[in-house]
């Protein structure tokens, strides 16, 4: 379905009819996992971030020591060109690196690097009434890799199959989505978004050693300075959550979402939005124009 969208791509440098964008099976980056994303939010034809995403696209492929051949200006350009000649409401821009299939030997040292922008509608994940309450999560049995193991802090896509596993297993269990701890049993992140906790009027974030340190945890880490709410970056544990009296995720294709309870095998952790989640959601809405 996704192959058969309206609209244009921008594929090394050119736009595309939307169904000509194909990749041969000899790709690189298909048979080892050679490839770095970006998602970027538009609201009409705004773009939100879009710098700022492109420069962690940049920074993800540097991880994994291959280059993306275009400047950040270059893409920011391009997604607008995108944006503009489309109608979208809610948009949603994947951009793509990957290795081609110039080699195809282990070591990417020869490979050609392939580089995409495309752009689809896609509104808020779930309804209106979940934004209020929130989404139920498990924990999950995978866990974010140490940092010795994998590029943590790239948003490669060959890390996506743990973020993958973890949120079809959460489905399968009758949940939405998951929480992954890391390697040294420390609260990591939901499978695509990061996670904030409100205690005692303060806000409360796991410190980024496993994990992707999101562009919408920024936002949220900056909007609380300027509001004046204490904030505290740390190691949380599952046993830090009886005390925690709010939970939410954040994240470009979520937003702020609150996080009604969490289930282990022992326990069931109960939440509700507070005020501090109250209103960083809205100040977030407001700057995403989300209404
Ligand atoms: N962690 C993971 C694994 C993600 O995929 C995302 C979504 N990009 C995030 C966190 C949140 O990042 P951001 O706010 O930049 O979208």
């Amino acid at each position: 379905m996704f192959d058969q969208l309206e609209g244009n791509i921008w594929l090394d440098g050119k736009i595309i009819p939307w169904n000509s964008a194909k990749v041969h099976i000899m790709t690189h980056a298909l048979h080892y996992g050679t490839s770095v994303y970006e998602g970027i939010r538009s609201r009409n034809t705004t773009l939100f971030r879009a710098p700022l995403h492109y420069r962690r696209f940049q920074q993800s492929a540097a991880f994994l020591d291959f280059e993306v051949p275009y400047s950040i200006s270059t893409l920011v350009n391009a997604t607008q060109l995108l944006l503009d000649a489309g109608h979208y409401n809610f948009g949603y821009i994947r951009a793509l690196a990957w290795c081609g299939s110039k080699s195809m030997v282990v070591s990417h040292r020869n490979s050609n690097v392939h580089t995409a922008i495309m752009i689809w509608e896609r509104p808020m994940p779930y309804p209106p009434q979940i934004y209020q309450h929130g989404v139920t999560l498990h924990l999950a049995s995978w866990r974010r890799p140490c940092p010795s193991s994998a590029p943590v802090h790239s948003k490669a896509s060959g890390l996506y199959m743990i973020s993958a596993m973890a949120k079809r297993r959460a489905e399968l269990e009758g949940f939405d989505d998951a929480i992954l701890l890391d390697t040294k049993d420390r609260i990591a992140e939901a499978s695509s978004s990061n996670i904030f906790f409100v205690r005692e009027g303060t806000l409360q974030t796991p410190f980024p050693h496993s994990f992707l340190k999101g562009l919408t945890r920024a936002f949220v880490l900056e909007q609380a300075k300027e509001e004046g709410i204490p904030v505290i970056e740390n190691d949380i544990y599952m046993s830090d959550m009886p005390s925690m009296e709010a939970c939410f995720l954040t994240g470009t294709a979520v937003g702020i979402l609150p996080v009604a309870s969490v289930r282990t095998a022992e326990c069931l952790y109960q939440f509700k939005p507070d005020s501090i989640t109250k209103r960083l959601q809205i100040l977030h809405q407001k700057a995403f124009c989300i209404f």
